[in-house]
């Protein structure tokens, strides 16, 4: 069992765990079961544990927690723990998933840097291409300066909205 896990069980009892989702308890320690909705008082408890006489659902707050509300075994300590407002620290991620973490924000960092650096580029070429244009139309340009024009059409028409994929930095 987990740290956080091993917290709940000693913090938070059956009792409490039945009595916070809305289901009366009994000084016998014996009710009608919530999870196959009994109608004969064949769930029995302690502070720990619990066992069904009829449907065979046993186990601690945990389990009774995930049976109730029909989640996970992580998802049962979260709500645990804030339903209890225990306050106990999140699971902490391993060495893998916290490398993971800065190597995404390392890829996505350079992405951003390499997309604003193309939007300048694209700006600035945008420029360039309206100016050698404005010398074709008004007739100024030699044949080099519209070969160069066509080229730089081209290019600006192919990297228009082009998708990056962070490989590519
Ligand atoms: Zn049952």
């Amino acid at each position: 069992m987990n740290m956080t896990a091993e917290k709940i069980t000693e913090q938070v009892t059956v009792p409490m765990v039945l009595s916070r989702y809305g289901y009366s308890i009994s000084p016998k320690k014996r009710i009608p079961c919530p999870l196959h909705s009994g109608k004969d008082p064949n769930f029995c408890y302690t502070d720990k544990v619990f066992h069904c006489w009829t449907c065979g659902a046993k186990g601690n707050v945990i389990s009774l927690t995930m049976q109730l509300h029909g989640i996970t075994f992580p998802q049962a300590l979260i709500r645990l723990n804030t339903d209890f407002g225990l306050g106990l620290p999140a699971q902490k991620p391993t060495i893998r998933e916290r490398q993971q973490l800065i190597e995404n924000k390392r890829v996505l960092a350079a992405f951003r840097k390499w997309m604003t650096e193309k939007e300048r580029l694209y700006g600035g070429l945008c420029v360039l291409h309206r100016e050698l244009w404005r010398r074709i139309t008004a007739e100024e340009a030699d044949e080099e300066t519209v070969l160069f024009q066509q080229e730089l059409e081209e290019w600006l028409q192919e990297n228009i909205g082009e998708v990056v994929q962070p490989w590519q930095i």
